[in-house]
């Protein structure tokens, strides 16, 4: 059996009228996925090929479509793991890079690390031939007004006050990843983000963080959205992994999770996507909505929902 699980991001998904492309785009992500994973291919390549989809859509955070920091510059974060091999590759705060995901493999596949940072690992990627992406200033600019402006409505100034997120969830939103189950049996996750809307510039998220907002062993795969800090603080992934070493699903471990997100730092905090072994799926989150969707080898056609 084959299966993959994408999400577009937990958050406020207030934006009603961009709810058909993004289903649209979280569809042709799985299928994206699905191609490789009924030829028999890898859950690694399947993960990233599906992240690839939703970092060119340009309607979600993370590549073309990434949202800007304090200083109205893209910065971005990937993260990709192989359950099989327990390897692992990240990028964090790369610049020009059209497909951080592929950066992160290429960390994975190419080298001894695990995570690449700023401005060297935006030269590893081109470096290694993955396309630039120049931004266009003009719509980064217009994007990054917009969002001052919602911010400035609520009457309140920025801080580098992760409280502030959780009253604005729709600066949160729109992060991607997928976590996919091969006819082999292996494992795999991938994760990618433009990060928090107006974050300080420097700073970084969970999902380049493996056992954070990435991971996956032989038991179950995960890839998280929310507010990075409080994923990296619970090291949601590798509770996860103990949760399923414990004999919990996918299903059960994504809940007990999102629970404890919540009890220790209240609602709007965050939502992640689980897939264990035996293709049980986890999808839990305590935001207003979660762009999410899954195939499998089991289902006739992918399912999308959006919020
Ligand atoms: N988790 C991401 C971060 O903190 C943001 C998101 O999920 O939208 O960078």
């Amino acid at each position: 059996m084959w299966c993959i699980v994408v999400h577009g991001g937990a958050g406020l998904w207030s934006e009603k009228e961009k709810f058909p492309t993004i289903k649209n785009t979280i569809l042709k992500s799985l299928e994206a996925g699905a191609f490789i994973l009924s030829a028999g291919g890898s859950a690694l390549d399947a993960v990233v090929d599906s992240v690839m989809v939703l970092e060119d859509s340009g309607v979600l955070n993370a590549g073309v479509g990434a949202y800007p920091n304090l200083v109205g510059e893209i910065e971005m974060d990937a993260g990709v793991m192989d359950g099989k091999s327990l390897k692992a590759g990240a990028v964090a705060s790369v610049r020009n890079v059209k497909n951080p995901v592929l950066a992160a493999k290429l960390v994975l596949e190419r080298t001894d690390h695990v995570l690449l940072v700023g401005e060297w690992a935006s030269k590893f990627a081109l470096f290694m031939g993955l396309p630039s992406l120049n931004f266009d200033r003009n719509a980064n600019l217009l994007r990054y007004r917009d969002l001052v402006k919602k911010f400035e409505e609520g009457n309140t100034r920025y801080k580098s006050n992760l409280t502030l997120y959780k009253q604005y969830p729709e600066l949160f939103h729109e992060t991607v990843g997928a976590v996919a189950l091969d006819c082999e049996g292996n494992l795999a996750s991938a994760t990618s983000t433009g990060g928090l809307a107006l974050k300080l510039p420097g700073r970084v998220g969970d999902s380049p963080i493996i056992g954070a907002g990435t991971y996956a062993d032989r038991n179950i795969a995960v890839s998280t959205t929310g507010i990075g800090e409080y994923i990296i603080l619970l090291g949601v992934g590798i509770r996860a992994s103990q949760y399923a070493e414990n004999g919990l699903s996918a299903k059960d471990a994504a809940e007990n999770i999102i629970q404890l997100l919540t009890s220790r730092f209240g609602k709007n905090s965050g939502g992640l996507i689980a897939l264990d072994k035996n293709g049980v799926i986890g999808i839990s989150y305590n935001t207003p909505g979660m762009a999410r969707g899954y195939y499998s080898s089991r289902m006739s056609e992918p399912y999308a929902e959006v919020p």
